[in-house]
């Protein structure tokens, strides 16, 4: 069977190049005799795997070298936990901002650790903007300030940089990250679980400046400490070895395509596609403000939801797959990483068109 075009938010659709090598190597990498799932994460094929995913992941993001590059597991909602626990240094309140599903989720989880200062919500219009900065109330005693760059649920992406001054700026970019390029020294700490732009689910990547880790909160367990999993290169337990090894096949495939400011264009390219196509239709509505669509999760709802089942229907059987929205909102999203290639969203916005014109 040809593969389909898989619009899910994640785990999400990845290169079909780098399924095929991970393929031609399943059985027996670079005639090692094993396969990369069979390896000792001591040992030195898998070290120099770790090695040079880590390498090219610095490259690609130009990270500056006073940042450590942490692979870990737990996926990002473990996050939500350690950067309170490792960021807090002392201090009593951290500043949030409230953009949707998922900064709830880090507020809600933070204020088990400290107090938390929301700087702005979203929530007085469902979620379907992101506040500017001038209308934050910032606290300049605040151990670091948290954001979600790209709501993944709700579709609301932020393309510009907070300024927080001294106070650390840290981000979830679970769903945004490697999308474009970002200037890693803006940050204290960048977090991002792998299964949408980095490689299968499994595998957590944190990017942090060295000198705000090893003040962690008393009680803090090992395993939660970036400290201990920078002092041991995210050896001291056994890492997502296969995972790893995956990220590190889709870093090379993306320097391959010309890195970050390449998948960008390409990604406005995609996105373009699709708002147009819901800019011009008095049948599909995207709720999202414009200055904030994301192009990496693109929601939009039917003018009709009696209607949805038959458009999923009809969605599947043009190998359109996974564009049922969210179980919180409903509708349906299309999310259109890094390796969901314009030909899935032209197909889309053609069926999308057709759609209308019979139930419009
Ligand atoms: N943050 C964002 C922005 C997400 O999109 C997700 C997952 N969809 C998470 C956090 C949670 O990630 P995980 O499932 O890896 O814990």
């Amino acid at each position: 069977m040809e593969r389909i075009y898989n619009f899910s938010a994640g785990p999400a659709v990845l290169p079909r190049e780098v399924l095929e090598q991970a393929r031609d190597e399943l059985v027996n990498w670079q005639g090692c005799g094993m396969s990369v799932m069979e390896m000792s994460h001591r040992g030195k094929e898998f070290m120099g795997i770790a090695a040079q995913a880590e390498a090219d992941l610095r490259e690609l993001m130009a990270i500056p070298a006073n940042y450590k590059v942490l692979f870990l597991q737990g996926g990002a909602s473990s996050q939500f936990a350690m950067v309170p626990m490792n960021l807090l240094r002392g201090k009593t309140s951290a500043d949030y901002l409230n953009t949707g599903e998922w900064s709830k989720k880090a507020i809600k989880e933070a204020k088990q650790y400290g107090a938390v200062n929301v700087v702005a919500s979203s929530e007085d219009k469902n979620f379907s903007y992101a506040p500017t900065q001038d209308h934050w109330q910032l606290d300049p005693n605040a151990a670091y300030v948290h954001y979600t760059p790209n709501e993944t649920i709700g579709g609301v992406e932020i393309f510009w940089t907070p300024d927080t001054g001294d106070v650390p700026l840290v981000a979830d970019m679970s769903s945004t990250i490697l999308s474009r390029p970002m200037d890693v020294s803006q940050y204290g700490l960048i977090y991002a679980g792998a299964q949408k732009n980095i490689g299968p689910a499994g595998l957590t990547i944190v990017i942090v400046r060295e000198d705000l880790i090893g003040q962690t909160v008393p009680g803090t367990p090992t395993m939660f400490d970036y400290q201990i999993h920078a002092d041991n290169d995210s050896m001291y337990n056994t890492p997502p070895t296969f995972a790893i090894y995956m990220a590190g096949l889709v870093f090379k495939w993306i320097k391959a395509r010309g890195g970050l400011k390449a998948m960008e264009q390409h990604n406005i390219a995609k996105a373009n596609v699709l708002y147009d196509c819901l800019d011009a239709s008095g049948f599909f509505h995207c709720p999202t403000a414009k200055d904030n669509r994301s192009r990496m999760n693109v929601p939009f709802t039917l003018k009709d939801a009696a209607l949805d089942e038959e458009f999923l229907k009809g969605a599947k059987a043009r190998g359109l797959l996974q564009l049922k929205g969210h179980r919180s909102v409903g509708g349906m999203r299309a999310s259109i990483y890094n390796a969901m290639p314009i030909e899935g969203v032209q197909l889309l916005v053609e069926y999308m068109k057709e759609f209308e014109k019979q139930h419009g």
